[in-house]
């Protein structure tokens, strides 16, 4: 018991107690965004006379409404990529993400190369 965990910390790659903590947590994260997402996209209230001040605010509202719904779509891909067995591999070069960015970030689709070469290039 003792050896085993020894060796699945040494290890780079995921244990199932691993996917199984990671399961809840990008399940909390899917609950946290979506009512995120609800409370950004909920009707603003209409009490400023001003049209272009209310203008500027829907616009200032709308950004984090989006950026909520694309880490929401990350956390629902991640969960479908659980569910089919594919979970912890880069969505580029396939090979396994490492563990301690997982437990980081458990939605990410890519390794630390290939995350770098998408930032590079944006
Ligand atoms: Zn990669």
């Amino acid at each position: 018991m003792v050896n085993t965990r020894i060796t699945g910390r040494r290890d780079r790659r995921l244990t199932p107690e691993d996917l199984a903590a990671l399961r809840d947590s990008i399940h909390e994260q899917r609950l946290f965004r979506e009512e995120q997402v609800r409370q950004l996209t909920a009707a603003p209230p209409r009490t400023d006379p001003d049209p272009r001040a209310s203008a500027a605010r829907t616009e200032v509202r709308t950004e984090p409404a989006a950026s909520a719904r694309m880490v929401l779509a990350d956390v629902e891909a991640a969960l479908r990529r659980l569910a089919e067995g594919r979970y912890g591999h880069c969505h580029l070069c396939r090979r396994p993400i490492d563990r301690a960015h997982l437990m980081i970030v458990p939605q990410a689709r890519y390794c630390a190369r290939c995350r770098q070469v998408r930032e590079v290039a944006r």
